[in-house]
This record gives structure tokens, C-alpha cells and sequence, in this order.
């Protein structure tokens, strides 16, 4: 492809700038890191001014319609700058690009670069390429996924940090298209994995979050040839030094194990008797059977695993999860989700949704309202189906109105906050520990962090007080945050 005049002969400033903006999920920013990482590693200087910058990249999100929308919407400013500063590169990085391939011409057509999730490391190279022959550049390519899993990352936290355990996906859920955009799962060594963190609790970071679209299906191999599974990683990392929060993102609901269970709260010493009353559901006994453990024993070596997960269910109908082709029932999401519940007291949940579905009824989505009332998730993302390219759902009948779909998100959102707000109450008086993330940037007298199954919480700012664990008694909530009026006791 070559519709561009040869950028050999225009001046960039010494060293070479890029702006780089991130659409959509934490793998995304953590891609950015990436890629910020590498461009430095040759030379380039990333700046927060588009007007200074010689390359602009878009790191881009092909999740929903929306996402699209605001890059296409920012491409038709960039089509003005260009007119103006010819010199100037832009392009379209990541699933975006991997999903439109030529079709961004036709939106855009003095587009320079156009690559996608498969060959970020080849990204300087194909830039080189650009400004020593010039011309345009379609990069589709699904490299080898080690070559951008050894990148190092430039953070743009120094407590906590996104560690990638795999890339793509092999589930294909019938609305999806991140199989399409990023490839088939691929899982990172776990010595890489052990190394990353370790030089990250070495730098002074206290809490990790792994990456994956659906982290239990890790299966990596060791340098011995071994399997290890994904309870086994976090057995590994759980012995590194200064790391003391180990979160992880997503799960899927079908491959959530028995042994993903115990990892988060090790019941090993008492798996045979918490089953019987799982079966019986009694708490008494539960709780009873909790005394004279310590929580260093109780949970063995894995006390920095977080007691919070995240894990889909997208709906509450069955009719609807089958259309979905999610692989589980709502029934076996309910099992799970109690299956947590009770072997990790004080758990927090959290979920993701789709309203609008094609062919949901009002009642599939009374299901969908019916458990959020049984499951009593802490938070939960929800969205308006959007129809993608190249995945199974497009090719259904869409013939939900728009008012319809946007009173059902409405309405599941409201009924969350309610939720959320009852759960929050439950922690009034009592105390948590919470890693204090800095000074709130508009209220200068209060400090942040967040407790250990994620929820925000707000309290008397402290000098000294940032990277560290303390204990705050909560005095008041909302159904966001959690608030202490008074200072730490030492
Ligand atoms: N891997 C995760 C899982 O299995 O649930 C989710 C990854 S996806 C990038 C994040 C969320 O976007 C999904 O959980 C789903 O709720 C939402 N999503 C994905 N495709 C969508 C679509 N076509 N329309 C609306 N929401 C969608
Ligand atoms: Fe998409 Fe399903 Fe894979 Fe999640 S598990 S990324 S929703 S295909």
C-alpha cells in the first residue's frame, strides 16, 4: 500500500515524540505500558501533547459499537491536523485495527499505520519502515505472542502493577469479538510471570493484578516441560518478596475450580468437612470450624491472594447464556457463585452484563434482575448489546428497540446500586485494611486506597502514609466508596 508521499525528507524533533491514547479495558492500558516501554527503548519520547507530538497513536478498543465511535471521532480531528502538519504520522494500533483492517482508509485515508494486537513488537520496526520508504502500512500479523510478553512495561503506577499471564481467547462466545481481534490463548511461561513480579516487588510495587481474558484457563508450561495451571501460578507468585495483593481479571464462570477456590481462601486443611455443610449451607458450622484456625494457617501460603473475583455472567436466562454460547447455566453460575461465598467469608463479586441480547424477553431479563437479587454482587459492569463484526450474534435478528434496552440497563444498574449500598452498609463500624494509594487529588486532607477485595476507600490524609497497609474503621458509605472521619490509631 503506498497512497503517501515519502516522509524520509520531514524533520522530526530530536528525540522523535509520540502521543499514545488508550481506548477500553486494563489490558489495553497495560499494552500501552508495553508499548510506551518499547518505542523508548528506541529512541522515541512520548509527550502528553498531541500538538508536540510527531506520531499519534490510538490504542484501540473493537469491544462496542462506542468504543469505535470516539476513535473514529478523534481520526476526523487528526485528518485537519494533518492538512496542517504534513510531517505528522498517525495510527491506528491494536483491536480496532486488527477488526477494520483496510476499511480505515475509507474513514481516514491519510492514515500512515495500521497494526494490530498480534505484532505490537514489531511496531518500531514497522515505524522505521514508514519514515525511511513512507507509503502506508497494514500490519495484521499474529507473531510469536513471547516477543511482546518479554517487553518491558513503562508503569504508570509504582504501587500497583498489570502483569500479563496470557493473550487472547479460544471461547467464542456468540457477541464477542476479542477471538478475532487478539487470537487464539496463548499462556506466559511461569518463570517469566514469577520474574516480572519479583523485579516489581523489588521496585517497591505492593499489589499485582494478572491479565488474561479468562485467567483459569492458564496453562503454562515450565522450563522442565511441566503443566502449570493457573491455582499453581498463584502458589508461585505467592511466595515473592514485598508483593503483598495478588488481583486477577477476568475469570470465566465455566472454568472456575475447585482448586481456584481453595487458592483464595486454601481450604485444604478443611475440605472434607466445609463440603458437608456447603451441602447443608450452614454458616454456624462453617464458622465454628473457622475457630483455632489462625488466618496464616487457615490460608496456608496464599494470603496475598485477594478475596474478590470477577467473573461474567453476562445473563441471568438460560435461553439467553445458551444464545451466548457461554458454556455454563444459570444454575451452575449460581453453584459457583455460593461455592465462593462460602468457602471465602466476606468475598466481594463482582460481574459483567449485556442487556438487549437478540430475542431477550422481558422476562430473560427478569432472570437476569433475579440474580443480582440472589447473588448480591459487590459491583457490576453492565452493557448494551452491540452487534460486532465477524461473531455469530451479528448474523441474529436484533429487534429489541433502543428505548427497551436502555430502561433494562436502567433499570439493572439502579437495582445494583441499591445492592451495592446494603453491602457497604454491612461494613459500618467494623475495620479493614486498606493500601493507602495517595493524597485524593481534590480533597487535599484525605487519602485513598483501597481495601483488599477492591472497594475505595476515603480517610484523614497523612504525610508518609502512601505504599502502606493500615487498619480504618469505617463510619460511613455510599454505594461507591467507603469513608473513616478519624485519624489511624498507631
Ligand atoms: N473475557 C471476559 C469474559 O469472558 O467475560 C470479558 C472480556 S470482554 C472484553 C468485557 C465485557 O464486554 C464482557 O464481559 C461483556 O460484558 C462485554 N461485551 C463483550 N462483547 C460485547 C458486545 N458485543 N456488546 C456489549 N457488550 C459486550
Ligand atoms: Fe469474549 Fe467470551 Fe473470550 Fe470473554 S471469554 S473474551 S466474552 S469470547
Amino acid at each position: 500500500m503506498n497512497r503517501h508521499p515519502n516522509p524520509s525528507s520531514v524533520v522530526f524533533s530530536h528525540p522523535r515524540n509520540f502521543y499514545l491514547r488508550t481506548f477500553g479495558c486494563q489490558m489495553n492500558q497495560h499494552d500501552s505500558e508495553k508499548i510506551t516501554g518499547l518505542l523508548e527503548s528506541r529512541g522515541w519520547k512520548r509527550t502528553g501533547d498531541e500538538n508536540e507530538a510527531d506520531l499519534i497513536l490510538l490504542n484501540t478498543c473493537s469491544v462496542r459499537r462506542h468504543a469505535e465511535e470516539r476513535v473514529l471521532g478523534r481520526l476526523a480531528r487528526y485528518r485537519r491536523e494533518k492538512e496542517k502538519r504534513p510531517g505528522l504520522l498517525v495510527g491506528v494500533i491494536g483491536c480496532m485495527a486488527q477488526i477494520w483492517k483496510e476499511g480505515l482508509w475509507e474513514k481516514f485515508p491519510e492514515l500512515d499505520l495500521v497494526l494490530g494486537p498480534g505484532s505490537f513488537a514489531s511496531l518500531p520496526d514497522e515505524l522505521e519502515t514508514l519514515i525511511d520508504s513512507g507509503g502506508q502500512r497494514l500490519v495484521d500479523r499474529f507473531e510469536d505472542p513471547a516477543d511482546f510478553f518479554e517487553v518491558p512495561a513503562t508503569r504508570v503506577n509504582s504501587l500497583h502493577g498489570w502483569v500479563t499471564v496470557m493473550r487472547g481467547c479460544d471461547n467464542f462466545c456468540s457477541y464477542c469479538v476479542v477471538p478475532y481481534a487478539r487470537g487464539r490463548e496463548v499462556s506466559r511461561p511461569p518463570e517469566e510471570i514469577v520474574e516480572e513480579v519479583r523485579s516489581l516487588g523489588k521496585n517497591g510495587y505492593k499489589e499485582i493484578t494478572l491479565l488474561g481474558q479468562n485467567v483459569n484457563s492458564y496453562r503454562g508450561k515450565d522450563r522442565a516441560d511441566l503443566p502449570v495451571d493457573f491455582p499453581g501460578l498463584l502458589r508461585r507468585l505467592n511466595t515473592v518478596e514485598g508483593i503483598e495483593r495478588i488481583r486477577f481479571v477476568t475469570s470465566h464462570p465455566k472454568d472456575i475450580s475447585p482448586a481456584l477456590i481453595s487458592s483464595i481462601a486454601d481450604l485444604d486443611k478443611v475440605c472434607e468437612s466445609i463440603h458437608f455443610p456447603a451441602q447443608s449451607g450452614s454458616d454456624k458450622i462453617l464458622k465454628k470450624m473457622r475457630r483455632g484456625y489462625t488466618r496464616g494457617e487457615y490460608l496456608e501460603d496464599l494470603d496475598k491472594v485477594c478475596e474478590s473475583i470477577h467473573f461474567p455472567a453476562q445473563s441471568g436466562s438460560d435461553k439467553i447464556l445458551k444464545k451466548m454460547r457461554r458454556g455454563y447455566t444459570r444454575g451452575e453460575y449460581l453453584e459457583r457463585a455460593q461455592q465462593l461465598q462460602i468457602a471465602i467469608p466476606g468475598i466481594t463479586l463482582a460481574s459483567d452484563f449485556i442487556v438487549g441480547f437478540p430475542g431477550e424477553t422481558d422476562d430473560n431479563f427478569a432472570r437476569t434482575l433475579d440474580l443480582l437479587r440472589e447473588v448480591r454482587f459487590d459491583r457490576i459492569f453492565a452493557f448494551v448489546y452491540s452487534p460486532r463484526p465477524k461473531t455469530e450474534a451479528a448474523k441474529l435478528q436484533d429487534g429489541i428497540p433502543p428505548e427497551i434496552k436502555s430502561a433494562r440497563l436502567q433499570q439493572l444498574l439502579s437495582l445494583q446500586r441499591s445492592i451495592s449500598l446494603e453491602k457497604n452498609q454491612e461494613l459500618l463500624g467494623k475495620e479493614v485494611e486498606v493500601l493507602v494509594e495517595g493524597k485524593n487529588r481534590k480533597y487535599q486532607d484525605r487519602g485513598e486506597g483501597r481495601t483488599r477485595t477492591g472497594k475505595m476507600v476515603f480517610f484523614p490524609w497523612e504525610e508518609g502514609m502512601r505504599g502502606q497497609l493500615i487498619n480504618i474503621r469505617i463510619e460511613r458509605v455510599t454505594d461507591l466508596s467507603l469513608y473513616s472521619y478519624f485519624p489511624v490509631e498507631k
